[in-house]
């Protein structure tokens, strides 16, 4: 199918969104003064859903951002992002699944298409990897994700022949879905900001500080233009920026690393690496991941990991030649058809790890009316529905559940300085 084609194809399917069956839990009604004020700073996946969610269940809700939602600096900017259900702990293949229903729903709430049905094609070299993916294949239908397929050699060869497969043993296949669909990562941030605003949230663009007392209370937020903001609660959604506004207790607790992402040319006329012609890609072993072609940007490829530390505010975010030479070798194999295509856009973008690699969602120690939300690291934007909505339930008191409490608390154990 000719890109520009497909590209009028899935506007109009906008109007063919399923509905969902999301069902809200029942919550506390407020009215006239009693209505709880809260101030969420950060519009990252985890803040504009938190703020979203707080709005629905009846609070007034205001959010900041210093930048705006889905931002360049943001760990939530760029362009996509995948959701898969890849986890062996219950407590994110839920959260996942949950979360994929979420953004299907914002999609019908807004008119706008936010997931794409890319399907995610998980690569290796080794045979061995095919009893791991055919464990995850059942531990995929006991959630009821049923769309998973675990694929030969000669099969991944027949589908995407634009792939060099010589020496790929094996694959894991999942055609859309909660497994298998691509995230529009900016543009769902400015969406669920946008729809906040709609419902009767409000955005705001500022920087905003915790305002200390003396005995290490938060009593408002202050702005970089001289305000000082109260509310209720605070929430602090601010991904990498979270160690540099409460160093004492989150700078050891928290790494910020950095992430390079490049974009392939595709040669004039070529749809054979554009969505829907080849999925979300990933080859084990290899440090390579990607995306196909969307919005005509360019085959995405990704390594990972980076363990180089890195500011959010300051650091330049320009690729090494070492990344581009490395990206080039990788394409050069993989896709041989694009060995001769430049690089034709470059990001730099950071995660945030916590000590357990689990999310963080949890009061600050020495004052209760804050709460702190992050640590999404590599894997966090697919999960800021289901996030947002545990924690709105229980930044409003409607109880948590021990299992996640468990899991999201921010945890005694620090890394070495
Ligand atoms: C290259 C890369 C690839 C990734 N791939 C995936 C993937 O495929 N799937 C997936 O699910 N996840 C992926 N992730 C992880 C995911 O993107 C992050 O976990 C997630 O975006 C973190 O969101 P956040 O809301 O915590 O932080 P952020 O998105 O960084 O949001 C924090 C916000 O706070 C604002 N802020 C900070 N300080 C202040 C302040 N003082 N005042 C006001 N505002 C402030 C910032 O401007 C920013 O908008 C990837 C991450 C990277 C970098």
């Amino acid at each position: 199918m000719k890109r520009r084609a497909f590209l009028k194809l899935s506007g109009s399917s906008l109007a063919a969104l399923q509905a969902t069956t999301l069902t809200a839990k029942p919550y506390p009604r407020w009215s006239g003064q009693n209505v709880p004020e809260i101030i969420v700073i950060g519009a990252g996946t985890f803040g504009v859903w938190t703020a979203y969610h707080l709005n629905r269940l009846g609070a007034k809700v205001t959010l900041l951002d210093a930048y705006g939602p889905g931002n360049s600096r943001a760990s939530s900017g760029g362009e996509t992002r995948l959701i898969q259900v890849d986890n062996d702990n219950p407590v994110y293949v839920r959260s996942a699944i949950r979360a994929f229903d979420w953004w299907k729903k914002m999609e019908e709430e807004s008119g706008e298409q936010l997931v794409l049905p890319t399907g995610r094609l998980a690569m290796s070299t080794d045979d061995a990897h095919r009893e791991v993916f055919k464990a995850r294949k059942k531990q995929l239908q006991a959630s009821k994700v049923e769309n998973t397929e675990v694929l030969d050699h000669s099969e991944i060869a027949y589908r995407w022949p634009q792939i060099h497969t010589a020496n790929l043993a094996v694959a894991m296949y999942n055609d859309g879905g909660s497994s298998g669909s691509t995230l529009m990562a900016r543009k769902g941030c400015q969406v669920v900001a946008r729809q906040l605003e709609k419902n009767g949230g409000s955005i705001q663009i500022a920087q905003a500080k915790p305002k200390f007392e003396p005995n290490g209370s938060i009593s408002g937020v202050m702005t970089a233009d001289g305000r000082i903001l109260q509310a209720q609660m605070y929430v602090f959604a601010c991904g990498p920026w979270l160690p540099k506004l409460f160093p004492k207790v989150l700078f050891p607790k928290l790494q910020v690393q950095r992430r390079d992402v490049l974009f392939v040319g595709i040669p004039p006329g070529d749809n054979r690496f554009s969505f829907p012609n080849l999925p979300e890609w990933s080859v084990s072993g290899s440090g390579y991941y990607g995306f196909p072609d969307i919005e005509a940007r360019g085959l995405k490829v990704a390594p990972y990991p980076d363990h180089n530390d890195f500011d959010p505010d300051l650091d330049e975010r320009l690729t090494s030649l070492y990344q581009v030479k490395r990206a080039h070798d990788f394409v050069r194999h993989r896709f041989p058809a694009l060995a001769d295509q430049p690089i034709v856009e470059t990001r730099v973008c950071q995660v945030t790890n916590s000590i357990d690699g689990n999310f963080i969602v949890d009061q600050y120690p020495e004052s209760p009316n804050t709460w702190i939300i992050g640590a999404g690291s590599g894997h966090g934007f697919k999960h800021g529905p289901a996030v947002g909505e545990y924690a709105a339930e229980r930044i409003l008191g409607n109880g948590g559940e021990e299992e996640l409490d468990k899991t999201f608390k921010l945890k005694a154990e620090a890394f070495s300085k």
